[in-house]
């Protein structure tokens, strides 16, 4: 640090992404929850008819895509803000909805980037404990004081809650605002966006890095009801009013024009993922019931911090999170059915050595 740094940040500990090694053709990546498909053809179509336009600043409104993320999902246009990947929608519902007053209320196995945000804004949180099979129970959040933040698929467990249960908590105290996090969704769980149109204090954040593979493109959305949606574009033009690039505006047109392509691809994950519990599952593996494109596992016969290490060795990239509560578990992002193979082989090896 820098006797420059202001004070104000000194002891915030910054996020830590998966690792992203330069030498990535040496690895089979299962580390970050990235899609092994490429992006729609239609995306790369758009991207390339927009290139001579990069000269100019790109709609701050985003109106064209916000359209389109409007019309897919049977909402107004007012409803919807697209933004630079969904942890920027994340951050400035955290700068909008959170203060002293309101302090955010997460869950204590839930994603990292939460508990930065909070203490980013200098907003107090409380982590309320997952029960001990790893499941969210909304009665623990009912009837205390605090902005919601919930990740259903939760990450990095995978585990799914019910609509009607996020209904139910939304619906106990319409005085405060829930955010649901729905990065996974598209992998197997039902979303709330339905529930928008019904109430005036949920959120619903979603992004096209996981099920749209398009991490690269940093893209998200939140989709709530107009009044939600003017508080963050406040938000957003006092940070960044350009902060959807126009390129990548135009390939999410192209994206959301190719929905059979994404829907086509999440089946094949799903497939690769039900391919993985089992064999996992032969081999005496823990695996929390997924509805993402990743599974949590754990083994009684290997540590989750020493498998992580030997999978390494052996080219395959896993995630392993040291908190004590899951230092035994490691997160497996779910790639192409050859990677899932690979993994799968590397597993056996270690297990027999
Ligand atoms: N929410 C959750 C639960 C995530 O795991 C991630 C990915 N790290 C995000 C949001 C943010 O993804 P992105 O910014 O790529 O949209």
């Amino acid at each position: 640090m820098s006797r420059f740094f202001s004070s104000k940040y000194a002891a915030l500990e910054a996020y830590v992404p998966g690792e992203q090694p330069s030498d990535m053709s040496r690895y089979v990546k299962l580390n970050t929850n990235e899609s092994p498909f490429p992006p729609s053809p239609k995306a790369l179509e758009y991207a390339a008819a927009n290139t001579r336009s990069l000269n100019l600043y790109s709609d701050p409104q985003s109106q064209l895509l916000t359209q389109a993320v409007a019309k897919t999902y049977g909402v107004d246009p007012d409803m919807v803000l697209v933004t630079n990947g969904s942890d920027e929608i994340l951050n400035f519902a955290f700068m909008a909805f959170t203060d002293k007053k309101n302090p955010a209320l997460f869950a204590d196995i839930t994603y990292g980037f939460y508990p930065v945000f909070a203490q980013l804004n200098d907003s107090p949180y409380e982590t309320i404990p997952l029960r001990d099979d790893f499941s969210l129970c909304v009665d623990d959040y009912i009837g205390k004081k605090g902005t919601v933040f919930i990740a259903n698929p939760n990450a990095p467990t995978g585990v799914a809650l019910e609509v009607s249960e996020i209904e139910r908590l939304v619906k106990s105290d319409p005085d405060r605002i829930v955010v649901v996090d729905e990065a996974y969704v598209d992998f197997g769980a039902r979303s709330c966006v339905a529930l928008t149109r019904k109430y005036r204090n949920l959120l619903v954040c979603q992004t096209f890095s996981k099920s749209r593979s398009f991490a690269g493109g940093r893209l998200g959305y939140g989709i709530g009801d107009p009044a939600i949606i003017a508080d963050l574009n406040t938000i957003k033009y006092s940070t960044n009013p350009y902060n959807v690039n126009s390129m990548t505006s135009a390939m999410g047109i192209g994206i959301l024009e190719d929905e059979e392509y994404t829907r086509t691809n999440c089946l094949k994950i799903i497939e690769n993922r039900n391919y993985t519990v089992d064999a996992l599952k032969r081999l005496g593996f823990k695996v929390l019931p997924s509805c993402a494109n990743f599974i949590f596992v754990s083994s009684d016969s290997i540590e989750g911090g020493e498998l992580y290490r030997r999978l390494k060795e052996k080219g395959v990239l896993v995630r392993h999170f040291t908190k004590e509560r899951i230092s035994n578990w490691c997160r497996v992002s779910i790639g192409s059915r050859e990677s899932m193979e690979i993994f799968i082989e590397k597993v056996m090896e270690i297990l027999k050595a």
